[in-house]
């Protein structure tokens, strides 16, 4: 069992450590708040003192963040994973990133001979839960198989997508379809609702169909029983899809849809929203109609 350090105790990192524990991995965890650090020490870990001192007691070291400038400052900054890291131990960033901000800090991971994978990972607090993340990764395959045992702890899929960056691509193009997703479902069931129909029957004649999804499944309940508690929460889609169009103009690739759902999240963002879960795009869509989608009777707002 390796020694591995996490950094980053959020929704998504907490429930992970906790299934690296149960699989017999000996951690050591650190977040800026106390609060999660003390939960996992109690569940088991040790208490890393600074983001060095984790990584300098660590074989691999798990970052799990909110986004690229959080990763740069762990990472490199003062005090961060760098100082501590010993000569082949291995970064592996499992936070949603910008594939140029993972490239960057590779490349000054290799200057201390620290290796670096981005696995960005998909599926959200229940399969962080479970431990059935799929988990995409971008790095060198020798890197790639030497965590691989790690990873399999927490994800039941694991792809080695291509070089460093790649992981972070492949995260940035299922964000661009979940968020697409999601705004096309507040469309449809808005206008059923309107329509006097009751949004749960909508949902349950549609799901088995070609319209059916993961994400329908996982998200039209919770907008019909109005529970918007994250799960994923605006703010961090808003800045999956603004990475998604900066490596878009950096590609030469435009991105419309991508576009129009990223301006949505922004005007939820101003509306106080932001720490809401994603499904709460409906939101937007209800507001342009002056509806709610709830179960039973349409509700006028
Ligand atoms: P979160 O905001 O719940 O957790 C982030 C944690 O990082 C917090 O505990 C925060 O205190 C800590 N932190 C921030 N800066 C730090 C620093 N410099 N040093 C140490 N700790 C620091 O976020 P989350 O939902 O757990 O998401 C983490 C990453 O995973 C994000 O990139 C997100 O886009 C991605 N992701 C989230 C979900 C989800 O459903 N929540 C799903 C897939 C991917």
């Amino acid at each position: 069992m390796s020694q591995i350090g996490f950094i980053g105790l959020g929704i998504m990192g907490k429930p992970m450590c906790r299934n690296l524990l149960k699989a017999g991995h000996r951690l050591v965890v650190y977040d800026i708040l106390p609060g999660p650090v003390a939960e996992l020490v109690e569940a088991g870990a040790a208490r890393g003192e600074s983001r060095r001192d984790t990584a300098a007691r660590s074989d691999v070291i798990v970052t799990m963040l909110p986004d690229g400038p959080d990763v740069e400052s762990a990472v490199l900054g003062a005090g961060g994973v760098l100082e501590g890291a010993r000569q082949g131990s291995i970064v592996v960033d499992m936070s949603s990133i910008s594939p140029m901000v993972s490239q960057k800090v590779a490349a000054a991971c290799a200057e201390k001979q620290v290796e670096f994978l981005d696995a960005p990972v998909s599926g959200g607090e229940p399969k962080a839960v479970d431990g059935t993340l799929a988990i995409m990764a971008g790095g060198k395959a020798e890197v790639f198989e030497k965590v691989l045992p790690v990873l399999q702890q927490m994800g039941s899929s694991v792809t080695l997508t291509g070089p460093v960056g790649a992981g972070n691509v492949t995260k940035l193009a299922n964000q661009i379809m979940v968020a697409c997703n999601i705004a096309a479902m507040g469309e449809a069931l808005v206008l059923a609702t309107r329509a006097g129909l009751d949004p749960e029957v909508v949902f349950n004649a549609v799901k088995g169909g070609l319209a059916g999804s993961t994400v329908l499944n996982a998200k039209a309940p919770m907008v019909i029983a109005r529970n918007f508690k994250p799960g994923f929460r605006i703010r961090l889609h808003q800045k999956d899809l603004r990475n998604a169009l900066l490596a878009g103009e950096s590609l030469k690739v435009g991105l419309p849809l991508t576009s129009l759902v990223q301006q949505m999240l922004m005007s939820l963002m101003n509306e106080g929203k932001g720490d809401l879960d994603h499904s709460a795009i409906v939101t937007f869509i209800e507001g342009m109609a002056g509806i709610e989608v709830k179960k039973g009777k349409a509700a006028e707002a």
